[in-house]
């Protein structure tokens, strides 16, 4: 197996770029379908989740916009347990079809701060796309309607996740390597 080192952990192998890609490339086509007509506003959430919106956002064939926020809660392995928002919505919601756009559900604290914000501004429709969710972490349930990935509670980096600001550039998912 072949094991990489971000800052001072090892990681081993999870899911391929090429599972990655078909998995996201799926639900592309399946917004496609959805929201044929509807003009969708996908709502990214940085940083965790900019390569996986990027590679969803161009194989989505039908006219829809995207736009970004920064919320942060994660510091090195753990969640800090409060959200912060780093950089705020500037897009109007009211009347959209919205599609919030994440890396992770891990406890739900980072949605269930922020979803709140959207459903005040009236959105015509609500809907959260995941890459990963990991169920048996999840303290704050939330309702996912597009997840491409159900993980088991162990720490990922690559594809955009990073340990401690680092690995998101890592093409593939790797799970921190527990030894013995
Ligand atoms: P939650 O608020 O659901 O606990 O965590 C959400 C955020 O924490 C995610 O958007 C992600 O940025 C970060 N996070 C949660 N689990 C992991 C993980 O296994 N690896 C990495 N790199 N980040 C994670
Ligand atoms: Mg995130
Ligand atoms: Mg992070």
């Amino acid at each position: 197996m072949q094991l990489v080192q971000v800052r001072d952990k090892q990681f081993e192998p999870y899911l391929s770029e090429a599972v990655i890609l078909q998995k996201v490339k799926g639900l592309a086509a399946q917004l496609n379908k959805d929201y044929e007509g509807k003009k969708p506003l996908l709502i990214a959430i940085l940083n965790g989740s900019f390569i996986f919106a990027a590679d969803l956002f161009k194989h989505m064939t039908i006219e829809a916009e995207i736009s970004f926020i920064k919320l942060a809660s994660y510091k090195g392995t753990r969640s800090s347990g409060h959200v912060i928002t780093a950089i705020g919505l500037d897009t109007e919601v009211t009347n959209r079809h919205v599609i919030v756009i994440e890396d992770i559900i891990d406890t739900g604290k980072t949605l269930t701060a922020f979803l709140p914000q959207l459903y005040n501004q009236q959105p015509a429709s609500l809907k959260i796309a995941v890459l990963l969710h990991k169920p048996e972490a999840t303290v704050y349930p939330i309702a996912i309607d597009y997840c491409c990935f159900t993980i088991p509670d162990k720490f990922v980096v690559g594809y955009g996740l990073d340990y401690d600001g680092f690995g998101r550039n890592l093409p593939a998912i790797y799970q921190l390597h527990e030894e013995g």
